[in-house]
């Protein structure tokens, strides 16, 4: 070993040496359908607001360290209640990792639903809380019996929720929500990153559930790329989160965009329901393949069991489109793919390309 891995190795803790860093493949040239993102560019004009908002702005200066009047205008569109406090973050993954490190006390854990989201884990990992996983029944449906004994067995000071859950794609029914949130000690969050695909909604719910918190993003709504998500719950935990928050988390630029681009939320609404209406032609497309279990899904992305996945992916890879292959993720993923639903003619590239590897 040289010196420097000495000295690194020395300093650093051994389960950061240990960590894997979160894998993003390239995909430059690449028919793009692994990362739910949105596949419609937005339009000329918006753009041409959006670049005028950005303009603007002042780079000199530090951001509006509370991102006010952004506040002010997802309170409004989101139709946040007038009760319930707000946090904002760099991507909902900054809030995952605020809430996580806040809960961090010896001995505490954090409980979450398997398969799903990976951000709950590794910032369980990463701040050093135990995590509990839960499977999921074959189905993917709720099993609603070990969460609650888990619950009472573990008391988890958080209990994530993806609703719908990536990556099976699926909503669970709101009296298994209702009972998770009487059992749980701690908060339970209601991750909400494809609300906009699902029509379903716990945040009407915060002024009945002080223990609940639900958490948004607009990276699946159409705008991965300014990094905005924003979790609502009682002022009294945001208070508290607040504190782990980096003062200017969100940075002028995104702040800028962000307040021009909730004025036009229409343009992805619409965009969702084209989305929505290409899921069901995806879904119903993949499920006449040979040997293909397509299951239903209330996001921007379909959840597939195919002969032999791995070679599939391959395939795919080949003819430069990219999915995400989750064979080995999870007992429960064996020989899954999950398609991101794209444009019109980025869903042909893939029905084509799955029926020649097929
Ligand atoms: C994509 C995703 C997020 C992360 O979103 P960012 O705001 O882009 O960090 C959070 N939760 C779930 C379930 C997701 O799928």
């Amino acid at each position: 070993m040289t010196d420097l891995t000495h000295r690194i190795a020395a300093v650093l803790r051994e389960d950061v040496r240990a960590l894997s860093a979160y894998a993003v493949p390239p995909s430059l040239g690449m028919v793009k359908l692994d990362a739910m993102e949105n596949p419609f560019q937005l339009d000329a004009e918006l753009r041409t607001k959006v670049s005028r908002a950005v303009a603007s702005a002042a780079l000199n200066r530090y951001p509006d360290p509370r991102a006010g009047e952004l506040s002010r205008r997802l309170r409004e569109v989101m139709q946040i209640p007038a009760e319930a406090g707000l946090i904002l973050g760099n991507g909902s993954d900054e809030i995952i990792s605020i809430v996580t490190q806040a809960v961090a006390r010896p001995g505490a854990s954090v409980l979450s639903i398997e398969p799903s989201f990976v951000m709950y884990r590794m910032s369980a990992q990463i701040a050093q809380v135990r995590h509990v996983a839960v499977s999921l029944r074959p189905d993917f449906s709720l099993d609603l019996d070990a969460i609650l004994a888990a619950i009472v067995q573990h008391q988890p000071a958080i209990v994530w929720i993806s609703y719908p859950n990536n990556p099976t794609g699926n909503l669970y029914p709101d009296e298994d929500i209702a009972a998770i949130l009487a059992a749980a000690p701690g908060l339970v969050v209601v991750d909400e990153a494809y609300n906009i695909f699902a029509g379903r909604s716990w945040l009407p719910r915060l002024v009945d559930y002080p223990n609940l918190m639900v958490m948004r993003t607009l990276s699946k709504v159409g705008l991965a790329g300014i990094r905005l998500g924003y979790a609502a719950a009682s002022p009294l935990w945001i208070e508290q989160f607040d504190k782990l928050r980096p003062p200017y988390n969100v940075n002028i630029l995104t702040q800028a965009a962000a307040e021009e681009l909730l004025l036009h939320m229409a343009v992805f609404e619409r965009q969702a329901e084209q989305i929505c209406a290409q899921r069901s032609e995806l879904s119903g497309r993949l499920s006449e393949l040979p040997g293909v279990t397509v299951f239903p899904s209330d996001a921007n992305f379909v959840l597939a069991r195919l002969p032999d996945a791995p070679r599939v992916m391959n395939a795919l890879l080949a003819r430069k489109i990219l999915v995400k292959n989750l064979h080995g993720a999870h007992p429960l993923l064996s020989q899954c793919l999950r398609f991101t639903v794209g444009t019109p003619s980025e869903n042909e590239l893939l029905l084509a390309a799955l029926i020649d590897a097929l």
